[in-house]
C-alpha cells in the first residue's frame, strides 16, 4: 500500500477511516445501465479516506486495489456505452 500523507509525507501513521458508500443519483444511472456490475467495480473503485497520525490532516487516496477497481469500471462503461451507440447505428440504417 503506497498511500502517504500529502502534507507532511507520512506514509506509516495513517488510519483508514470508514467512509459510507454514498449513492449519488449519477451513479444510480450508471448502475442502472451498467448493471449490477459495473455498480459494484464502481463502489469498489472509490478513494479511501485516511487521517494521517502525524498532522492530524485527513485526506483521499487510491489504494492499488481502488485504482484498479475505478479502471474496471470506466472500461465496463466504455463498453457499454460502445454497445449502445452500435445498437443505434444499426437500428437507423
Ligand atoms: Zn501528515
Amino acid at each position: 500500500m503506497n498511500v502517504e500523507c500529502p502534507r507532511c509525507r507520512e506514509g506509516e501513521r495513517l488510519t483508514k477511516l470508514r467512509q459510507p458508500v454514498r449513492f449519488t443519483f449519477g451513479q444510480v444511472v450508471l448502475g442502472i445501465l451498467g448493471g449490477a456490475i459495473g455498480g459494484l467495480f464502481w463502489a469498489l473503485g472509490q478513494e479511501n479516506k485516511y487521517e494521517c497520525g502525524q498532522c492530524q490532516s485527513i485526506f483521499f487516496s487510491h489504494t492499488r486495489v481502488s485504482r484498479f477497481f475505478w479502471i474496471l469500471s470506466v472500461l465496463t462503461y466504455v463498453c457499454i456505452g460502445l454497445i449502445l451507440l452500435y445498437g443505434i447505428i444499426v437500428s437507423t440504417r
